[in-house]
C-alpha cells in the first residue's frame, strides 16, 4: 500500500515524523516531485480564486500524487502548540481538497490538534494507525521511531542545514553522494562585525535574515531560487530555523498578545532575534500573494526593524507570475544597498 505526502506546506517541518511512522507501519510513502511550473499551474486552474499561492501549489502536488497513491495524506492541521492554530487555510485543507479535485483515492485526514494535551500526537498515531488496520503495538513502535527522526531532523535544522539537506542527511544520500558533504562546509558562529563595519579590513560576507513560511522560502520554485541568488551573490543567508527555541520564546514576550497563528508567530520572533543581532544586515520577509495573515505579520516586522536596527528591511510577495528577472533585480539592488550602507559607515 502506498501513502501519497504532497512536498508542500507541513513537508518541510514534520516530513521526518510522518514518512518514518508510516513506513514503520508496512507502507510505502510516495512524495509528490519537487515544485514546477506544470504542477503549480494545475494547482491554479484547480483551486478556488482567492487562495493564496501555498494553498494552490498544495492542490498541484494532489494531482500529481493521485494516481500513484492507495491514500493521500491530508491532516487537519490544528495546532502544535498550546498557544495558536494554523491559519483557516490549513483548517479547511481536506475540505477544500475533497470539493476541488475528483477522482481522489482514500484522504487520511485526522485531526491535528495538540494542544488537547501531551498524548494527542499518539493518540492522532492510534487512530490512523487503526483506519490502516494496524494493532496498537506496531503503532507504538512506530509513533516512537518517528519521535526519534523527527528530533534528529531538528537538530539538523537548528545545525543549519536547509530542510531538504536534512532530508537528504537523514535517508543517507548527502553522507553517500554528495562527500564532503555541506555537513562538514555549515557556517559556524558568525563573523565578528558590529552591524555593517568590517573591523578586520578582510572581506565579510553580508548577513542576511531571509523569513517567510518555510514552504515558501525552502520551496525554490516558489521562491524563484531566492537563497541560491543570494547565495550567488556572496550572501550569508539566516533563516528562521536556525534560531534556536530558547531564544523564541524570549522574543514572544516583546509583543502584547500572540498571534493566532502558528507558523506567523514562529516567523515573527524569529525576525525579532535577528534584528537584535550585530551581524544581521538586512532582513528580507518573504511573503506570499493571497496571504491573510502576512498583512499584520509584514508590519510588525518592519516596525521592529525600523525602531530597534534600524536594519535594512525588504519585503518580496510572491505569487504565480513571479519571475526570475524581477526577483534578481530586487535582491540585487538591496544588496547593493547594504554593501554601501556598510561603506559609509
Ligand atoms: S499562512 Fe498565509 S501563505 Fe500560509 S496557508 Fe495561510 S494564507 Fe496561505
Amino acid at each position: 500500500m502506498k501513502i501519497g505526502i504532497p512536498t508542500t506546506l507541513i513537508y518541510f517541518s514534520y516530513y521526518p515524523l510522518w514518512k518514518t511512522f508510516f513506513e514503520e507501519l508496512g507502507f510505502e510513502v510516495i512524495a509528490s516531485p519537487k515544485t514546477s511550473k506544470e504542477i503549480l499551474d494545475r494547482g491554479v486552474a484547480e483551486a478556488v480564486n482567492d487562495a493564496c499561492v501555498p494553498v494552490k501549489l498544495f492542490h498541484g502536488h494532489v494531482l500529481a500524487l493521485k494516481d500513484k497513491v492507495d491514500y493521500l495524506f491530508i491532516p487537519r492541521m490544528v495546532s502544535v502548540t498550546r498557544e495558536a492554530t494554523f491559519c483557516p487555510k490549513f483548517l479547511g485543507l481536506p475540505d477544500m481538497i475533497k470539493h476541488s479535485l475528483e477522482g481522489l483515492p482514500g484522504i487520511i485526514d485526522t485531526r491535528i490538534d495538540l494542544k488537547k494535551g501531551q498524548f494527542e500526537l499518539f493518540r492522532v498515531c492510534r487512530e490512523i494507525g487503526k483506519k490502516l488496520g494496524k494493532g496498537f503495538w506496531v503503532v507504538s513502535g512506530a509513533y516512537y521511531k518517528a519521535l526519534r527522526v523527527q528530533k534528529k531532523y531538528q537538530q539538523l535544522l537548528l545545525a543549519k542545514l536547509r530542510p531538504q539537506e536534512a532530508l537528504d542527511y537523514l535517508s543517507g544520500k548527502d553522507r553517500a553522494a554528495n562527500a564532503p558533504g555541506r555537513l562538514e562546509n555549515l557556517p559556524g558562529q558568525p563573523e565578528s562585525l558590529s552591524r555593517g563595519i568590517i573591523s578586520s579590513g578582510r572581506s565579510v560576507p553580508v548577513n542576511l535574515a531571509v523569513v517567510g513560511y518555510p514552504y515558501e522560502v525552502h520551496d525554490s520554485f516558489v521562491s524563484v531560487n531566492l537563497l541560491k541568488h543570494l547565495e550567488a551573490m556572496g550572501v550569508k543567508v539566516w533563516t528562521a530555523e536556525m534560531v534556536p527555541p530558547r531564544e523564541l520564546r524570549r522574543q514572544a514576550k516583546k509583543l502584547p498578545k500572540t498571534l493566532f497563528w502558528h507558523y506567523s508567530n514562529l516567523i515573527i520572533r524569529a525576525a525579532f532575534y535577528y534584528v537584535e543581532q550585530p551581524y544581521i544586515e538586512g532582513i528580507i520577509h518573504l511573503s506570499a500573494f493571497g496571504c491573510g495573515p502576512d498583512a499584520m505579520v509584514d508590519k510588525l516586522i518592519e516596525l521592529e526593524a525600523r525602531e530597534k536596527g534600524p536594519v535594512p528591511f525588504m519585503t518580496v510577495t510572491i505569487d504565480e507570475h513571479s519571475g526570475e528577472a524581477g526577483m534578481q533585480t530586487r535582491l540585487e539592488a538591496f544588496v547593493d544597498m547594504v554593501r554601501m550602507r556598510r561603506g559609509a559607515q
